[in-house]
């Protein structure tokens, strides 16, 4: 069962007051995007964030079961930038916390998965974020799916007595919007966008809330619309095509940048459906400029380290984040929609721009 939101945030929250989960203690990655915290502290629970296991990015899952105790209500497992969550081991743990809930973050994995076995059904629900920087999109929206037909069911009640229906014009605006930011992403814009943004007025618009701020945009109880339902429905007919694209490029800017001194590579793994093509530099934002100068945008994804954000310090934590820290101020991301040849000239780039990186 799918039942869409206008946020993957949203569909969270609500699906938390779905499974009766309240004043408990809801397990997390610290890597991961604010907005999962967000929505467990908006859904009048508490997050308890846990650092990144030893090789990748992934919540570390002995330090996750270490913090299990009578409170715990639910463990949001994240498969980060596409790379599947170990089942195997998150089996054991459920095997010996049966009262635990698990539930799959997959805004990063859509049909992502160990082994043969598809992350997103390895627990009791699963979250989609759809907005436009998602692998899947639907303009703006989120999903939430589940094999539990009641649960689902209580999910729609809850979803339908809340949400306020979404005017046409209201959506029609939406759209507009998008279209307009999808033609500032052009080439030729590009460089006039990056003036406008740092003279900070496309974050009027865009962060129209403080990040920062646990908080939920003025519009998260808004449902999705029609037009959005509909990009989003035809999105699925083309997604196995854009996966096995993501694979690709994956393999080959592997390839082209694994000689690269300085950069620190991470393994492919089978299975993993790349939302973002991530390695390790030494001084990131130095090559990230460096880069931009020649045309080619880097990015800085999950550059913040959630549990020390003001807002969040306060919570209470059972570790330390030294792994999710280093890969908060190291990781760099790569451009995901480009043609080999586009991928080969970024490789360039970056290869040409490391001396900048490792000063
Ligand atoms: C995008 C994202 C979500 C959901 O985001 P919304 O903006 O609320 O749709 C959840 N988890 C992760 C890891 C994400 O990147």
């Amino acid at each position: 069962h799918a039942t869409a939101f206008p946020y993957g945030r949203t569909g969270q929250m609500l699906l938390m007051e779905a499974l009766g989960l309240k004043d408990r203690e809801i397990i997390l990655p610290a890597y991961t995007c604010v907005v999962v915290a967000h929505a467990i502290v908006k859904s009048g629970n508490k997050p308890v964030f846990i650092d990144s296991e030893p090789d990748g990015f992934n919540m570390d899952l002995d330090l996750a079961e270490a913090a299990i105790n009578d409170r715990t209500g639910a463990i949001i497992a994240t498969s980060i930038h596409g790379y599947p969550v170990d089942l195997d081991r998150l089996d054991a743990l459920i095997t010996r916390h049966p009262d635990v809930h698990i539930i799959q973050d997959c805004a990063h994995s859509f049909m992502a998965n160990w082994k043969g076995r598809s992350v997103q059904e390895a627990g009791i629900a699963a979250i989609f974020g759809l907005n436009v920087s998602k692998l899947m999109t639907s303009v703006f929206g989120g999903m939430i799916t589940t094999a539990d037909a009641r649960l689902n069911e209580r999910l729609r009640t809850i979803r339908d007595s809340r949400l306020e229906r979404l005017g046409s014009l209201a959506e029609l605006k939406k759209v507009a919007y998008i279209l307009a930011s999808n033609a500032a992403l052009t080439p030729m814009a590009f460089s006039m966008v990056k003036v406008i943004q740092k003279m900070g007025l496309i974050d009027r618009f865009v962060r129209y809330y403080d990040e920062a701020q646990i908080d939920m945009p003025q519009d998260h109880l808004r449902a999705m619309g029609s037009v959005a339902a509909s990009v989003g429905v035809s999105q699925c007919q083309r997604y196995p095509e854009t996966v096995k694209r993501r694979q690709r490029l994956a393999k080959l800017y592997h390839s082209l940048l694994s000689d690269v001194p300085g950069i620190e590579m991470f393994p492919l793994v089978d299975g993993a459906t790349y939302s973002h093509f991530v390695l390790q530099v030494d001084q990131p934002d130095r090559l990230v400029a460096a880069c931009e100068k020649q045309g080619v945008e880097l990015g800085r994804v999950i550059d913040y380290c959630l549990p020390d954000m003001e807002s969040y310090t306060s919570y209470i934590s059972h570790s330390d984040f030294p792994r999710t820290r280093a890969l908060n101020a190291h990781v760099i991301n790569c451009p995901s929609d480009v043609t080999d040849n586009q991928a080969r000239r970024v490789a360039d780039v970056i290869r040409a721009n490391m001396a900048a990186a490792t000063k």
